[in-house]
């Protein structure tokens, strides 16, 4: 059965005229998927009969929430979707100032390995469909009866390691008969992996993107991603500078500080000797420990005392508010709590 969720409006209109079926409607389908029906039966502006063949030939994937946890101190509620095929996957729906965010997978399982992120301990499962990415805003937007206008993909998985799909999910949602999202709202997370950068400079130039870099020393990165040993970091950074070249867009650097590993000062010192002249924003995180890694996450204080030292070099640094503390929301605890 076809998932009308991972169509996009052109493939819907093809997908209605193998079915005998005005184009039109396509538009019409497409903003209902997008208001977050979950039955052609609540597309009231659709024919009996057509919402009949539709039923027959079609299906809207369906994420069925397993658990939800609201946090007392902030707001911030976090999912835990089960999949048609038995998968299960986690998003984070967050509360700020200017308006919600919600922080979505596109793997189930990840198979980066990063030794402190508790989301890859399983491997890959399987990669999300676009509709699947999708149907994570929308279930979580119903479940919480408010709109989301900030979408940030640092869930479980690495993105650019299911590119096509998350090109497609980010079109479908950007549509104006789709939830109209704008791009610049939206921002990707890779563990960096070069050829992703320099597609998605190109493909999406307006959307954002988060770098999970971590050290900027070559063997301590390694030591913390094995990924560095595909993408070496001096590697990702002239990856990093050619695509801001190309799309103008200052880069975020994820930078997950882990106590007397990459927070000491040789570390930071090289983090800002090579970061400097780069259009680029540091986000400290002080490590959420995950017990299984044995990685200790540094205090906030020191985190502070960073981001200072960072400023003092002309680097923009800022430490990342925590949210959801008290609700496990951080990467992947929450699905390796139902192992
Ligand atoms: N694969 C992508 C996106 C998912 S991870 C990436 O690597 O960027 C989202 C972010 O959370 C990454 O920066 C990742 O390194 C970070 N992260 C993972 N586990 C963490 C932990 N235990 N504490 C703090 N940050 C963590």
């Amino acid at each position: 059965m076809r998932d009308l969720r991972d169509m996009s409006i052109e493939r819907l209109k093809a997908f209605l005229e193998e079915l005998d079926e005005k184009p039109f409607r396509a538009k019409q389908i497409f903003s209902w998927i997008y208001k977050g029906v979950q039955s052609f039966d609540e597309m009231t502006n659709l024919s009996k009969g057509l919402r009949e063949k539709l039923k027959e030939h079609a299906c809207l994937g369906k994420l069925e929430i397993l658990r939800a946890q609201t946090s007392k101190k902030d707001g911030t509620r976090k999912y835990l979707f089960g999949l048609g095929d038995g998968n299960t996957i986690e998003s984070v729906f967050m509360k700020y100032k200017y308006g919600n965010s919600i922080c979505l997978s596109s793997q189930a399982g990840c198979r980066m390995g990063c030794g402190f992120c508790a989301s890859g301990m399983d491997g890959l499962r399987r990669n999300l469909t676009p509709g699947e990415m999708a149907g994570q805003l929308l279930t979580a937007e119903r479940d919480a009866g408010e709109c989301v206008n900030h979408i940030v993909v640092m869930g479980t998985g690495e993105p650019f390691d299911n590119y096509d799909n998350l090109l497609a999910f980010i079109r479908n949602i950007h549509e104006k008969e789709g939830a109209g999202i704008s791009l610049r709202n939206i921002t990707v997370s890779t563990c960096g992996l070069i050829p992703g950068i320099r597609d998605f400079a190109k493909d999406m130039k307006q959307v954002n993107l988060a770098v999970s870099l971590h050290s900027a020393d070559s063997a301590m990165r390694e030591s913390m991603m094995p990924i560095n040993k595909r993408f070496p970091v001096d590697e990702l950074l002239e990856a990093c500078r050619a695509y801001t070249e190309e799309t103008g867009r200052r880069i975020t650097f994820e930078y997950a500080l882990v106590k007397g590993k990459n927070d000491t000062r040789e570390q930071i010192e090289l983090l800002a000797k090579k970061l400097k002249g780069m259009l680029c924003h540091v986000n400290l995180i002080p490590l959420n420990e995950v017990a299984e890694t044995g990685f200790c996450g540094s205090n906030r204080k020191r985190a502070a005392e960073i981001a200072s030292y960072l400023e003092s070099r002309g680097i923009p640094a800022t430490v990342r508010r925590e949210l959801g503390s008290d609700i496990q929301a951080a990467c992947g605890q929450l699905r390796l709590g139902q192992r």
